[in-house]
């Protein structure tokens, strides 16, 4: 017996039914960075492996376990994307848009990770993501997070985030406070899950991050990175707090929020949805990753950005849209009006632009037509049998308001709809 096809786990369709609030919420997007001039980029889905090797970093979950990886046929070693900023960083040291400019650019499309799949976690999943490359200052942060601020208020979800911020300071000040970090999980090294010991040395950070129920208490009593700034480091974090204190946003300052990969320094900040307790409650994160570009071979280039999770976000957000219907008018054939009406629909589709128009060709009964026609969800119905094409006329008639059908002359129409 042939194995019953099906999607692979973790990987979803997103089905017509689903698609109009998808469509929405994208939107939004779309048109609230555009407000804040952000140009959309495309870099592909595959990237060589060593890309994100070298930008997120080794000792982290995504390089570690999450990556989907394979060779192929020239035996060069790839990956599907996991997040963009690598490819977006890539992209913008292959084209020259770099270097000696500011730019700020927008993507979205799916990424790829093998987590373990449940709700709000998958291993083909969407992110939009936004990246500004070359400006240095904290007010450039604190745009990202008021662009984020005015989408959820679009989308009406406000109340439902809370904002996380903190600085990871200068990676002087994080060298050092690696140090102090690894010194006191030395002494409580019975108390590491096993991941947390083999990134001991490599990436203590990173054990700040962990979701291990059992090492938080160990992970709250940590010393703070906070109390560990340098000087310049202190005053990029007032100056970005400053400028959400002036534009009233509310923010939690989170001493323990490291972000799970390692491009990152100074701000680092993540939108979580308040109403959801635990792992999948986080719907935005992003940060400064200053270093990333030169690190990738081009020029010392100030970057910071951030990634949503689109269905994550969808999820909170679905029940406050309402989607923007169109009209749909299902115009009804017979078997010897088929023609005619195909081109009464072109000509109708000429003239009402803001409207849909399905033609139902099939030589099926009047019934089944009409069943199809409620079902498509149209408004009118516009009978075009016989007699109406002898006639040079049209039946509309209503299938949502109590309205008795008439029947006009084709030259009437639009007069008649719109
Ligand atoms: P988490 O802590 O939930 O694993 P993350 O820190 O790995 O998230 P990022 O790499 O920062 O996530 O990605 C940014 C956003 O992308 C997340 O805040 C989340 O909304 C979304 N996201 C990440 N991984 C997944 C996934 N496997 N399925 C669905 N959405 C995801
Ligand atoms: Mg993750």
């Amino acid at each position: 017996m042939t194995k019953k096809l099906q999607a692979i786990r973790g990987m979803n369709d997103i089905l017509p039914s689903d698609i109009k609030v998808w469509q929405q919420v994208e939107s939004i997007i779309k048109e609230t960075v555009a407000s804040y001039g952000y140009q959309e980029i495309r870099f592909p889905i595959v990237e060589d492996t060593s890309l994100f090797k070298r930008t997120i970093g080794d000792a982290t979950d995504i390089v570690e376990k999450e990556m989907y990886t394979f060779s192929d046929k020239n035996g060069e070693s790839l990956t599907l994307r996991p997040e963009g900023t690598a490819g977006c960083v890539r992209a913008g040291i292959e084209h020259g848009l770099l270097y000696n400019q500011k730019q700020r650019l927008w993507y979205m499309g799916p990424m790829f990770r093998h987590e373990r799949p449940q709700k709000g976690r998958y291993r083909q999943f969407y992110q939009f993501g936004v990246e500004n490359f070359g400006m240095e200052n904290p007010a450039t942060d604190a745009e990202l997070i008021l662009l984020g601020a005015r989408l959820w208020q679009k989308l009406r979800i406000s109340e439902k985030l809370e904002l996380q911020i903190n600085s990871l300071g200068s990676k002087e000040c994080r060298d050092n406070y690696k140090k102090i970090l690894i010194e006191y999980f030395s002494q409580n090294l019975d108390k590491l899950d096993s991941d947390s010991q083999r990134r001991l040395n490599t990436n203590p950070l990173r054990i700040l991050d962990s979701k291990n129920p059992e090492m938080q208490d160990l992970i709250a009593k940590a010393p703070d990175l906070l109390e560990h700034l340098d000087d310049e480091s202190k005053k990029h974090f007032e100056e970005l707090t400053s400028i959400l204190d002036q534009a009233k946003i509310k923010y939690v300052i989170n001493p323990r929020l490291v972000r799970g990969l390692d491009y990152y320094g100074m701000t680092v900040f993540e939108w979580i949805d308040v109403t959801k307790e635990g792992a999948q409650n986080a719907v935005c994160a992003g940060g400064r990753y200053n270093s990333l570009v030169s690190q990738l071979g081009g020029q010392e280039t100030p970057a910071s950005g951030f990634a949503l999770g689109l269905e994550r976000l969808i999820e909170l957000s679905k029940t406050n849209l309402k989607p923007k219907q169109q009209t749909i008018l299902y115009l009804i054939t017979t078997e010897k009006t088929v023609t005619n009406g195909m081109l009464l629909a072109e000509e109708l589709r000429d003239k009402l632009q803001n409207y849909c128009v399905i033609c139902d060709a099939e030589n099926t009964s009047m019934k089944a037509k009409f069943k199809r026609a409620d079902k498509s969800g149209a408004d009118m119905a516009l009978v075009f049998g016989e007699d109406e094409m002898i006639n040079n006329e049209v039946t509309i008639k209503y299938l949502r308001d109590n309205v008795d059908q008439k029947t006009i002359k084709l030259i009437e129409i639009t007069n008649c709809l719109v």
